[in-house]
């Protein structure tokens, strides 16, 4: 099924990743994140999205550095 929201969602989407096919498909893209123990660039301060790296991990030191 299409998602309604995907050209709105694909707009504001701050994901950098090149290629990425579920941007702008939120749903899709947190499933996909969270099997592998990570969130959606969105999540992330502009400079942390940028590495790529949306472990959890990553988002714990970014909250305890008081970053996010
Ligand atoms: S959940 Fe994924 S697709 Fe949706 S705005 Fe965040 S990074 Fe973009």
């Amino acid at each position: 099924m299409e998602c309604p929201n995907k050209e709105t969602n694909q707009q504001s989407c701050p994901c950098t990743w090149p290629g990425c096919r579920v941007k702008g498909t939120c749903c899709e893209c947190i499933r996909k994140h969270l099997k592998k123990r990570a969130l959606p660039g969105c999540c992330f301060p502009k400079d942390a999205e940028a590495s790529f790296d949306r472990s959890f991990e990553h988002f714990a030191r970014l909250v305890q550095s008081g970053k996010v």
